[in-house]
């Protein structure tokens, strides 16, 4: 039995049951909910990704649905200083429906900004895109999914023509002979997928993870490489460099399928991997090793996730990597390719809908006209009237209530005082707002800080549909409806709409918005035409593109061409620099940032659930005993880390698992232990995505 099975129990009412996924993870596992009396009971589910498996999030996920911290009524704060009381549904949307006005009227239809989720559903995320671009008429939207996948995301639109996480269903990852992972730990943040792993090295084949730790990942690979954190992109080079140099390069691929290798060839050629082990510490014998697994095999596969990416140059890591799998012919290959594991439940569908500041649904640009005039044809207004693009997260975040920046933000489903780097500098500017509104359904840490806090329907209470890792559009049903006094995310847009007699149409019917999401989508990369909900049901999801509902999806991308207008991948000469802030004397160490198993980015939810918070009660900071040997610091002892931007404290875990160069530290936590307290908000200059895998810092015990 689950914690989210011990819940009061209804009598007399008869059992419910629901076939649908986690609220969680990109991994978007099968789960089956029943609900009999009230009670609900999680069970796993069948499904391509998680064949039957759940991790111990999944298997808790239900607890949250009564929980007594869950928000039933709105909140709202007087004056500054007072404390959130609750109001009527009436009330608080008054408030904010005069709030929003009262700031444009001042300052202009920018000075509102709205601030999405990567957990929302595809719906709910296209209705947020629209309410922006049509209600409230601002460039500000973007979300935290800017924190995950915006590197990968722009890397593989540069090199591809497209952005889906992974061009092929995660099943063939167990039939590939090397499987090269980068800066991923799947061991822990979505385990169910160790069973395809566990398939692969079943079947004889290669897993290589580099990884500045020795993960639960790594500790089961064939090969494990250390590198310094930042470096990844020159341990690429320097495989690329072996690659060429043992005339490994698939030339007909190349030749055919291709662009821009020449400059490549040039610029990896000073990539020596004995200069490369200076730089990152991997020694030549591992990266030889590696480029010869991953070249002399049938079938490879590379794999980058957020070590790789999360850096201020996180897009030419990933460009560097996916020029080593053009070279080697891998992309479009059966079972081979490369790929990025997605982090958040709708990450990849959250970045397809418009959500993102730069685009609208279909993953079109916002500054493409012909792009403008498709969706605004869907909207029912003039192309004209939909304001440009805006900026990406952090910019976005660090102008609120600055004197040229947004006075007013709207939250959906995200917790950015505790995700977002510098977050204390964030904090503040959350605090400098005219109005802070957060829709959530529990009260985070950001809502604590708003004006208006607006209790919204959580996933087993609505349905929608959510596209996974692979690029699999889901189904997720609700179970039952959600309590009363809640709304979900489209009755709020809805009801705020109306009060600001908005032009366009908001349903609230989540089968309507999807019908029209479709249509917007229609002839734009992620072309949702031909996705029906009755489709998704029929099978297990649908690969998008599908623009057609007769037609064939598409499980697997560049079997023949690539999406460019010439239809080849294009290679990009990438090189190393060093990470935006070097180590010092004054901050002598590394600092990188991760997860555990049993907690979720920010833990606003599952740093509720009580199994998890028994296995994961608290932050800490990871020290390999050398290191903590020469700072007098014992297992256990409480140590500061200390930034130019700020502190965290936390228990010191001493593991040999680490480099003695770096401390690692979970993101989860608010409050002295929140790791974000010490990241750098510098941002790759492409896609935005924060430097939150390295920075420079001291430690010192407590
Ligand atoms: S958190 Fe991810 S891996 Fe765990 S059960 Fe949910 S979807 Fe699966």
């Amino acid at each position: 039995m689950t914690d989210g099975a011990r819940m009061a129990t209804r009598p007399g009412v008869p059992p419910r049951e629901v076939a649908t996924h986690c609220p969680y993870c990109a991994l978007q596992c099968g789960m089956a909910l029943r609900e009999t009396g009230g009670r609900v009971e999680v069970t796993p589910r069948q499904f391509p990704t998680n064949r039957g498996g759940l991790c111990q999030k999944g298997w808790t996920a239900a607890e949250l649905l009564d929980h007594p911290d869950r928000l039933t009524t709105p909140l709202l704060r007087d004056r500054p200083g007072d404390e959130l009381r609750p109001a009527t549904w009436d009330e608080a949307l008054d408030r904010v429906a005069a709030g929003l006005r009262a700031v444009q009227d001042r300052h202009g239809p920018d000075a509102v900004a709205v601030f999405g989720g990567g957990g929302l559903t595809n719906e709910k995320a296209y209705a947020l895109g629209k309410f922006a671009r049509v209600a409230l008429r601002t460039r500000h939207i973007d979300y935290n999914g800017r924190w995950c996948m915006s590197s990968a995301a722009a890397a593989g639109i540069r090199a591809f023509g497209v952005d889906r996480g992974l061009p092929f269903p995660v099943a063939d990852l167990g039939r590939t002979d090397t499987l090269l992972l980068v800066g991923a730990n799947p061991a822990e943040t979505m385990p169910p997928l160790l069973r395809h792993l566990t398939d692969q090295r079943e079947r004889g084949g290669q897993l290589i993870v580099i990884d500045p730790r020795l993960t639960a990942t790594a500790r089961q690979a064939t090969r494990h490489l250390q590198p310094l954190p930042g470096t990844d992109l020159a341990v690429a080079n320097a495989l690329l460099h072996i690659a060429l140099t043992e005339g490994w390069l698939d030339r007909t691929y190349v030749a055919e399928r291709t662009t821009g290798f020449e400059e490549v060839r040039r610029t990896v050629a000073g990539y020596w991997p004995a200069e490369v082990e200076r730089l990152s510490g991997v020694p030549v014998a591992d990266l030889e090793a590696t480029a010869r697994a991953l070249a002399t095999v049938d079938r490879a596969v590379i794999l980058t996730a957020r070590g790789a990416e999360q850096h201020a140059k996180g897009v030419d890591t990933v460009t560097a990597f996916i020029n080593l799998a053009l070279a080697l012919g891998l992309p479009g290959r059966p079972g081979s390719g490369y790929g990025c594991l997605t982090g958040q439940g709708n990450g990849q569908g959250g970045r397809e809908h418009g959500q993102k500041a730069d685009q609208l649904p279909g993953y079109r640009r916002i500054d493409d006209p012909a792009a403008r005039s498709h969706v605004a044809g869907v909207w029912g207004v003039p192309a004209d009237d939909l304001p440009g693009p805006g900026v990406p997260a952090y910019a976005l975040l660090d102008s609120l209530g600055t004197a040229t920046g947004p006075r007013a933000l709207l939250v959906f489903g995200s917790n950015p005082v505790v995700s977002a780097p510098r977050a204390a500098r964030v904090e503040s500017r959350l605090r400098d707002l005219d109005l802070l509104v957060v829709a959530d359904f529990l009260r985070s840490e950001t809502a604590a800080l708003a004006d208006v806090v607006l209790p919204v329907a959580q996933w087993a209470e609505e349905d929608g549909t959510m596209t996974n890792l692979e690029g699999r559009v889901l189904r997720r049903r609700a179970l039952r409806e959600p309590p009363p006094g809640v709304r979900t995310d489209l009755e709020v847009l809805a009801d705020l709409a109306a009060r600001l007699a908005a032009r366009g149409h908001f349903p609230t019917d989540p089968a309507a918005v999807f019908t029209e999401l479709r249509r917007a989508s229609a002839g734009g990369p992620a072309d949702y035409a031909g996705v029906t909900w009755d489709r998704i049901d029929a099978d297990t999801g649908v690969f998008w593109p599908c623009p057609d509902p007769a037609g064939p999806d598409t499980p697997r991308l560049f079997a023949d061409r690539f999406p460019t207008p010439d239809g080849r991948a294009r290679f990009r000469a990438v090189r190393h620099r060093p990470a935006a802030e070097p180590v010092c004397a004054e901050y002598p160490l590394h600092f990188t940032t991760g997860r555990v198993l049993a907690q979720y980015q920010s833990g606003a939810q599952t740093r509720r659930v009580a199994a998890l918070r028994r296995a994961a009660p608290g932050g800490f900071v990871e020290l390999h005993p050398d290191l903590a040997d020469r700072l007098g610091v014992a297992d256990g002892d409480e140590v500061r880390v200390v930034s130019r931007r700020g502190e965290l404290r936390a228990p010191a875990r001493l593991s040999p698992a680490i480099r003695p160069d770096t401390v690692f530290a979970p993101f989860h936590w608010p409050g002295t232990a929140r790791a974000n307290s010490v990241t750098n908000d510098a941002v790759d200059p492409v896609s935005g995505m924060p430097e939150f895998k390295i920075c420079a810092v001291r430690v010192e015990r407590a």
